[in-house]
């Protein structure tokens, strides 16, 4: 028999076509336009809490933590996880664990974070060297602190 008749799902999925087709053809309101053009931020997760919770921080904290031990003066544009929240929202949302960097303090500790020493098992101090946010710190201390990825206290 060459010609089958439908089956539930077919004819289910028919069916729901019918039923939903012009709800899917709405025109977008403006702004899921506006979401569509901006995904980046809220589906990685943040979201326009995370954007609030970031330009208060960002007020409050206008300058580069990892500068400002230095003594140095820069102004900070992202707010980092001071331990690396890895998806936890506790560690998330703690403003304990927010701190202002610039943008090239907080590549370098995303690279120890991502891509260094952390997760490589080896020692890979070398890279925090190049990226010289604080050389002042000896490589001691962050095989000391490298177990979890925690560079900081609180
Ligand atoms: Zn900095």
């Amino acid at each position: 028999m060459a010609v089958q008749s439908p089956t539930y799902q077919q004819r289910k999925a028919a069916a729901d076509r019918a039923r939903y087709g012009t709800l899917a053809a709405a025109p977008l309101t403006t702004k899921q336009i506006h979401d569509q053009q901006r995904p980046n931020s809220t589906q990685r997760g943040y979201g326009y809490r995370w954007q609030k919770a970031r330009l208060v921080h960002l007020a409050e904290h206008p300058l580069c933590a990892t500068h400002l031990e230095r003594g140095e003066t820069v102004a900070a544009t992202v707010v980092d996880h001071i331990v690396p929240h890895k998806g936890d929202p506790e560690l998330f949302w703690d403003p304990e664990n927010h701190q202002s960097l610039c943008k090239p303090c907080h590549d370098a500790k995303t690279a120890t974070e991502d891509g260094g020493f952390g997760r490589a098992g080896g020692r890979g101090g070398e890279s925090l060297q190049v990226a010289g946010p604080r050389p002042y710190l000896s490589s001691r201390f962050f095989e000391r602190n490298n177990q979890g990825g925690v560079l900081k206290d609180g």
